[in-house]
């Protein structure tokens, strides 16, 4: 029976780190940043004080962008994927980032993203790109929080063009909109970098991970990403020239 699960429901399908790097079964010697680097520096330049890391419960300094706990992952992946076998699905999380944070104020109101603006010509590719980009970090989550990676990850990795199960939209977070209205003008950068809580459900029978859900975003925007065992078909961003922005406390079912 799935069911959203408790932590010791959780603690029963966790396993041994492997060593191994998830997409492609090479040792695995490098950490994937939770926050892209480059949303990181972004956060800090022109600031002599350090980037603040915070849960809900705890803050502290992030001391070092590149090497810090604070802002990686455990090490799941191999250099090659994580570097150069990756290295498109950064760009185009990048470019999506560059616009972001260049239309941030009037993306509220947007009922869409046009990857056309973002992309250009070849914004197909690129949405894969970016929906990769995203299936990567989700799969580095899942690792670091102790659970086998769904094997069809790789697959998309590779190159399918579709990733059963998964399903990801863009959102708008009102609560972090609301913190921007409220402190803008003050000497602080409001906008930050965030990834959400993750949810999981189990099978009790077979001790796995049934289903797991959580978010990333860059300020108020974001995408929410979800994946079901038990649910194949999904509507995800990715096939459609203009992505939906969902609220994030009104993101529907499928
Ligand atoms: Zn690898």
């Amino acid at each position: 029976m799935d069911d959203f699960a408790s932590e010791s429901d959780l603690a029963a399908c966790r396993i041994p780190p492997s060593g191994l790097c998830w997409w492609c079964g090479a040792v695995a010697g490098t950490r994937e940043h939770k926050f892209k680097l480059s949303d990181l520096k972004r956060l800090s330049v022109d600031s002599s004080e350090p980037l603040i890391w915070g849960d809900g419960e705890t803050q502290a300094n992030v001391r070092s962008l590149r090497k810090s706990d604070k802002v990686k992952f455990s090490a799941n992946l191999c250099a090659n994927c994580n570097n150069s076998r990756s290295q498109k699905f950064d760009f185009a999380y990048e470019k999506f980032s560059d616009y972001v944070w260049q239309r941030q104020k009037s993306l509220w109101r947007a009922r869409y993203i046009d990857m056309h603006q973002i992309y250009g010509a070849n914004w197909g590719d690129e949405v894969l790109n970016l929906a990769r980009y995203i299936v990567k970090h989700a799969g580095c989550r899942i690792a670091n929080d102790g659970f086998p990676v769904p094997p069809a990850f790789s697959d998309f990795l590779n190159g399918a063009n579709f990733l059963n199960n998964f399903h990801v939209c863009a959102f708008k977070n009102p609560l972090v909109y609301r913190a921007q209205r409220q402190i803008s003008g003050v000497k602080c950068d409001p906008f930050g970098v965030w990834i959400g809580p993750m949810t999981g459900r189990v099978n009790r029978h077979k001790k796995t991970l049934a289903g797991f859900d959580s978010t990333l975003s860059i300020g108020f925007i974001g995408f929410a990403y979800r994946w079901y065992a038990d649910v194949p078909d999904t509507d995800p961003f990715y096939l459609y020239r203009k992505a939906r922005i969902h609220r994030l406390d009104r993101i529907p079912d499928f």
